[in-house]
């Protein structure tokens, strides 16, 4: 008989129900406690929670535990251990101590630390995060615990995503609750940052996956001619789903809701093989982990099912890439979510003073967000040949922009325009309500009701950065005006005017136009917004001193801990490009050229025998200008190769990590667009035969 879903979701996490039922009822509470407030964990507690957590997993089959966590890489990390323990009689048995719960000790020298520790300093530990519930991981190797974790140095520096996150949580929750206690909510004891993350993604045939070294060594094609028809159809977004592909949506799905991850919405994207998962939105910590474990099962049951998961922002030139929409809430421990705007927000002060914050944290540090919401990979589309657009701005809907128009002009607001009723024409259909604001798919940073959506995350990265910027950004802006109106004689005068103030200095973000349009990057520019095109030039935002003072302020980096990731993201983004370039410069010189150079042979051969049998070259006129654009596209080929091959070298040799990274921007990226001309030339004049990798056409619409 078939399980049901209410039965299992969850069954693989040590879950509050699961705690409840396996501690004692004093440790139970404590542990909320802990979970809740911060409280401290007590060794006894921390050895009664192991016993508890070990029992559980060895019931389902345990053997191993390992302490899971998110170093700079961006991708998770681990070491297992087994539970056994030698007992006298040459037997084992299977032990976890209330220790080896809360610390473990990885020799981490291995992971970048941007200098915050040299490789002879090898210790960093690992410490549990209770927040984010232990679970069960089964593959073909069994059954693992798996504990989620943050990961420091020897003296205290935080070496990973998880820790920084958590820290600037601790921050905007401080901040919120004395902007609410002001509101006269003094039951509110916690502000919590949810968030959702839609994760886009590409599925393609595993055996053609293979055949390219490119998506296997990079994740994304690095030459490929567009195929005869692209996503200009429009009849993938949304459309029904293949076979294969359901079916590993539904094995997907079923591994997630084992684990307790919300996993809701599926559907078709814009560009074939593209698709889309959704879950119900959680705390923003629990988010993080559940989309690191959403890409990881993604990956692996792909495969199960003869596919690739692709999570590569542009695997594909030409069709849509794939992102992250992050879509961020402040939520009280009462349960009220504080970006609601209710039903006439013109009246609602705390609202509009929340969105005030968020627009004005928004505005001063839209570089840094920009940089915490890139990778090497998302340069391809914010600001490359695809939207968002890589300046920052904030989408608010015409109600708000209604309401924030009466604030500037008036110092006031009098009235909310309200969503209408609308007949769709047909007698038999039902009226529908409209929402108050229409949505905008081109703005980076939307407001869509009751919630802020930023769009410009990439898909294959971690939610973390971009999330731990946008928490401290704005608990900064909610500490100023928190100091402001803590101080105000009248508290209700001084938030309006607070409000207003606020709105009409950063007014400037505000936009809520097509964000695609050309003639948005010369209004931004007027506007004096940073549109920083590249990646590479956004990181130096994250060692500016007003980032620094920021971060410093509310305890979430120190300046080392700013500096070390500065130099991690140069890093990673020089490696990634001198990789890619690697593999342009093998996949050409082994593939694409060779087969291309047999192919002029056999055209040359083939206009000899013409030319044997006919008169004059009347005949073999086509055969010769094949071979011309032929030979012309390989001699231009063997040159762009050559000049690659030269700034590898001489980026390789480069010591200085900035330097390096923006040389590969500047010398290398395009020294690559110029070897990947000629050879999506060739492909279209190659005889298919001869062409050695799967085209774009086999790899995206073949699935
Ligand atoms: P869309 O139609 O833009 O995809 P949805 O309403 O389906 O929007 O929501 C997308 C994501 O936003 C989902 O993960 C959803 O759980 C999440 N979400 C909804 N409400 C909130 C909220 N208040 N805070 C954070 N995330 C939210
Ligand atoms: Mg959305």
């Amino acid at each position: 008989m078939a399980r049901m879903l209410t039965d299992y979701f969850g069954e693989n996490t040590f879950n509050e129900a699961t705690m409840k039922e396996r501690l004692p009822g004093d440790v139970y509470l404590s542990l909320k406690e802990t979970i809740e407030n911060g409280e401290e964990l007590t060794s006894d507690m921390a050895e009664t929670v192991a016993h508890a957590m070990k029992d559980w997993a060895i019931e389902r089959g345990a053997t191993h535990f390992t302490h899971w966590f998110q170093p700079m890489t961006g991708v998770t990390a681990e070491k297992h251990d087994s539970f056994i323990s030698p007992a006298p009689d040459g037997k084992i048995i299977m032990e976890f101590s209330g220790k080896e719960l809360v610390k473990g000790e990885p020799d981490a020298s291995s992971f970048p630390s941007g200098g915050l520790r040299a490789t002879f300093e090898a210790r960093g530990y690992t410490t549990w995060d209770c927040t984010s519930p232990a679970f069960l991981r089964e593959d073909s190797s069994g059954v693992t615990l798996c504990i989620p974790t943050a990961f420091c140095s020897y003296t205290g520096e935080a070496l990973d995503k998880k820790t920084p996150l958590l820290r600037s949580m601790d921050a905007i929750d401080w901040q919120a609750s004395r902007i609410m206690h002001l509101f006269g909510k003094t039951e509110v004891q916690h502000v919590n940052v949810c968030v959702g993350a839609e994760q886009e993604y590409f599925l393609i045939d595993r055996k053609k996956y293979l055949r390219r070294d490119d998506l296997i060594f990079t994740g994304r094609t690095l030459f490929g001619a567009m195929p005869p028809k692209g996503q200009e159809m429009d009849d993938h977004y949304f459309g029904a789903i293949k076979e294969r592909v359901i079916s590993f949506m539904h094995e997907l799905n079923e591994e997630l809701w084992k684990l307790g991850i919300l996993a809701k919405t599926q559907h078709n994207e814009a560009a074939p093989a593209q698709h889309e998962l959704a879950p119900i939105y959680s705390t923003v910590n629990i988010e993080t982990d559940h989309n690191q474990l959403i890409m990881e099962y993604m990956k692996k049951i792909a495969t199960r099912h003869g596919l690739t998961c692709l999570l590569h922002e542009k695997p594909f030139a030409g069709v849509n890439g794939s992102g992250k929409h992050n879509n961020w809430s402040l939520v009280t421990d009462t349960g009220e979510n504080l970006m609601k705007p209710g039903k006439e927000p013109h009246e609602n002060m705390q609202f509009l003073l929340f969105a005030a914050a968020v627009i004005k944290a928004v505005d001063e540090h839209a570089e840094l967000l920009r940089m915490a919401a890139s990778c090497p990979g998302n340069d391809l589309r914010l600001g490359g040949a695809e939207a968002p657009p890589a300046i920052v701005s904030v989408f608010i809907g015409e109600q708000l922009e209604d309401i924030f128009a009466q604030l500037i002009e008036n110092g006031k607001a009098t009235s909310s325009k309200q969503r209408e009723k609308m007949s769709i024409g047909a007698s038999k259909l039902p009226y529908i309500n409209k929402d108050a604001n229409d949505r905008n798919r081109t703005s980076t940073f939307a407001f869509t009701g009751n919630k802020f959506e930023l769009r410009m995350v990439g898909s294959s990265m971690s939610i973390a950065d971009a999330n731990t910027v946008l928490n401290t950004a704005v608990a900064d802006a909610l500490m100023e005006m928190a100091d402001e109106l803590e101080e105000a004689e009248n508290f209700d005068t001084a938030v309006l005017e607070l409000i207003c103030r606020t709105i009409n200095e950063h007014k400037r973000v505000i936009f809520n136009g097509n964000g695609y349009a050309p003639e948005w990057i010369e209004e931004a520019k007027r506007r004096g917004l940073p549109n920083i095109e590249s990646y590479v030039d956004s990181i130096e935002s994250l060692t500016f001193p007003e980032t620094i003072e920021v971060f410093e302020r509310h305890n979430v980096f120190s300046r080392a801990e700013l500096e070390a990731r500065a130099e991690i993201n140069y890093e990673i983004y020089a490696k990634t490009i001198i990789i890619e370039a690697r593999t342009m410069i093998e996949m050409a010189s082994r593939k694409f050229i060779p087969a291309s150079v047999k192919y002029s042979g056999t055209l040359s051969q083939s206009i000899a025998s013409i030319e044997n049998v006919t008169v004059g070259k009347d005949f073999s006129a086509a055969e010769h200008e094949l071979l011309g654009s032929c030979c012309k596209n390989i001699n231009a080929a063997v040159r762009a190769l050559d000049i690659l091959k030269t700034r590898v070298d001489e980026a390789s040799a480069m010591e200085n990590m900035k330097d390096k990274a923006l040389f590969c921007r500047k010398r290398i990226v395009p020294a690559m667009e110029e070897l990947r001309k000629p050879i999506d030339e060739l492909e279209l004049i190659v005889d298919s035969r001869l062409w050695p990798v799967p085209t774009y056409g086999e790899l995206i619409f073949e699935v």
